[in-house]
């Protein structure tokens, strides 16, 4: 029987509205692409139904998934999958996704080689927003799971699939109600595995093989509102300092005073496992960490990217004052935003801006953490899954262990288990980084299929 036909009579067996799924791997995909999945800040813009068209296009593009494993709807609009093990007293592991998109900046629609929502699929590759960021993350693991039912497999321990609907605005309505869920049923996972971490073709400091990056860490994220309050009044009669001009000098010795430099684990491993791969003399300096950690981490620093993985960034982000040429305001707030290396603490960020700042008129505020980024093991089991996988799949490349500076849904999670990872196998161009939330996204179909393959090998190494 033609394979069109098939999935056409399984629609009709369903009960669903005919909805057709391609039937290969970037048909669907490109399908996947089509619903336009997008988060809004603004929640009352979200077209909801879009999320619904999606569940069923789901239901009927992975049949057996949704037949034979144990799937619930959390939220409306949350998917929670759990196939369960043989073996009950073996934790569970966690694979994580999530189904909405950034939408497209407004002005850009037509910078697209073609347009986000269509999914075309040409030059080898599937154009659309979602094409990396996260569609290929949903339905990689859904046909990974879908090919090995079909091949009977059955994993040891249990298996969870987990993707949130809100990832982009925050998680809480997705990841955070999943993971409530997740409580409630008492699991506790060996280990978990998210969206943040893929391979890369080109990246010039390994430039004769791929790089695959598996995060064991994400930055810490903070927020510093500096309030400097005094004595307004018309500006013919000024007071001799103003709260603008006190709150401007507190700030340039924030800005004066970065904190100190640092190499953290997954950074240190990282800088380590690529010195062989360097010519002389940086093979040399990135061999000997412990004797040059100061210059590598003075030189790295002198580059913004790099910078971000070797210190607590500060970033001067907002200075509201004033609200008349003729009037000296009463008060003067200031945001600075941070981002922690692991390890530093919001108590530890405040106490030395506030001996920076040394200045009593200056009232210093943050919102509490809801949670504290944790470092996991970078030799630990589910980190050697990953890189087991990758290998089976990509034999030649290269797998260090990083730190991520974006946060993702993983947050939510972070109770759930000790050991966060963050990998996905795709394989991209530094140059296709840009694209995700941004312009052209698209995703090699070579590329697609393979983070299929590494998907399921994730699964089979990992559930044993
Ligand atoms: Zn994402």
């Amino acid at each position: 029987m033609p394979r069109l036909f098939v999935v056409i009579l399984a629609g009709l067996l369903l009960g669903t509205s005919m909805t057709y799924a391609g039937v290969t791997p970037a048909e669907r995909l490109s399908e996947s692409i089509q619903f336009r999945t997008v988060s809004y800040q603004d929640r009352s813009h979200i077209d909801l139904n879009e999320f619904e068209r999606f569940h069923t296009f789901l239901r009927a593009a992975y049949p057996k998934v949704f037949a034979q494993l144990e799937v619930e709807v959390i939220n409306n609009y949350s998917l929670l999958i759990r196939w369960p093990g043989k073996d009950g007293e073996l934790a569970p592991i966690l694979f994580t996704a999530h189904m909405d998109v950034v939408p497209i900046e407004s002005g850009t629609e037509g910078d697209w080689e073609f347009p986000p929502f269509d999914g075309v699929v040409a030059n080898g590759r599937i154009y659309g927003r979602g094409s990396l960021d996260n569609k290929q993350g949903v339905l990689s693991l859904l046909e990974a799971a879908e090919s090995l039912l079909a091949e009977d497999f059955s994993p040891s321990r249990q298996l969870v699939f987990a993707f949130g609907h809100d990832e982009e605005i925050s998680g809480k309505q997705g990841a955070r109600k999943i993971a409530d869920r997740m409580r409630e049923q008492g699991l506790h996972f060996a280990w978990m595995v998210d969206e943040g971490g893929m391979l890369v073709s080109d990246n010039p400091m390994v430039p004769d093989q791929q790089l695959a990056i598996i995060n064991v860490a994400e930055k810490g994220y903070l927020t510093l509102t500096l309030v400097a309050t005094g004595e307004g009044g018309h500006s013919s009669m000024p007071p001799r300092v103003s709260t603008i001009g006190r709150l401007s000098a507190a700030l340039e010795r924030i800005e004066n005073n970065p904190f100190p430099t640092r190499l953290v684990v997954p950074v240190k491993v990282m800088l380590e496992s690529m010195a062989p791969h360097l010519e002389q003399p940086e093979r040399l300096i990135l061999g000997n960490l412990w004797l040059t950690e100061r210059l590598v981490t003075n030189r790295l620093s002198q580059d913004p990217l790099m910078n971000s993985f070797v210190r607590t960034t500060t970033a001067l982000t907002m200075f509201n004052a004033g609200l008349k040429e003729n009037v000296v305001p009463q008060r003067a707030e200031a945001k600075v935003n941070f981002r922690l290396l692991p390890g530093d603490t919001p108590e530890m960020v405040v106490n030395y801006i506030s001996d920076v700042v040394n200045d009593p008129e200056i009232e210093i505020s943050y919102d509490e953490w809801d949670y504290v980024p944790g470092l996991s093991d970078h030799e630990g089991t589910g980190y050697a899954v990953i890189a087991g996988a990758v290998s089976a799949v990509y034999p030649e490349a290269l797998v260090v262990p990083s730190l991520m500076f974006a946060t993702t849904d993983t947050r939510h999670y972070m109770e759930l288990t000790d050991n966060q990872y963050r990998f996905q196998g795709m394989i991209i161009e530094t140059s296709q980084a840009k694209s995700i939330h941004g312009t052209n996204e698209y995703i090699g179909v070579k590329s697609y299929e393979d983070s299929i393959e590494i998907a399921r090998q994730m699964m089979k190494l990992g559930s044993r």
